[in-house]
């Protein structure tokens, strides 16, 4: 059984970065983020969302999004579910980022990124020469910490509306700026 966290945590994890760069550039220039700087912010945060997604992983975690709603017998059901999750989890974001949705894309491409590649190595889509995070991308991980499922579950959940929360706060805190007075 393939087993990560959750899709929903990194990709919100990746947006929350993406708008943290862009509320302190905004900040620090006064003036809304140009495209071209939008292009050129992407390349770190997309680097920086990779690796603050082996940091979440290191949080004990249960790959629950995987076995929800029991076996229906599609291939690769776990990918389904993940990717299922994943979308469902843009809902309540979706006003704070669908005006930059290209770069806010980058940043969860970012965010799911180790993800990525651990299910294409996992399905023998991409060989493992080509791995860039081996240590977790070629091993099945259910890092639970002893911890029970439904502890896991809860503080995922919790980190995740946290996450959410503060991505709708930078938003707002955005247009502020941009209005006079
Ligand atoms: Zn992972």
């Amino acid at each position: 059984m393939f087993a990560a966290m959750n899709s929903p945590t990194h990709i919100v994890s990746g947006l929350l970065l993406g708008q943290a760069a862009l509320a302190a550039w905004e900040r620090a220039r006064q003036r809304p983020v140009r495209a071209g700087e939008k292009a050129a912010l992407a390349v770190p945060v997309f680097v920086v969302a990779a690796f603050a997604h082996l940091g979440l992983d290191a949080i004990p975690h249960w790959f629950w999004v995987g076995h929800l709603g029991g076996a229906v017998g599609l291939p690769a059901e776990w990918l389904w579910r993940a990717g299922l999750a994943g979308l469902l989890c843009l809902l309540p974001v979706w006003a704070a980022v669908r005006r930059e949705w290209l770069f806010f894309g980058a940043c969860a491409a970012g965010g799911l990124f180790p993800d990525l590649e651990k299910a294409a190595y996992f399905l023998h889509l991409w060989p493992r020469e080509l791995v860039l995070f081996p240590s977790h991308s070629t091993a099945v991980s259910n890092h639970t910490g002893g911890l029970p499922m439904w502890a896991l579950v809860t503080i995922e959940v919790i980190l995740v509306c946290a996450m959410i929360g503060a991505v709708r706060a930078l938003h707002r805190a955005r247009l502020a700026r941009r209005e006079p007075g």
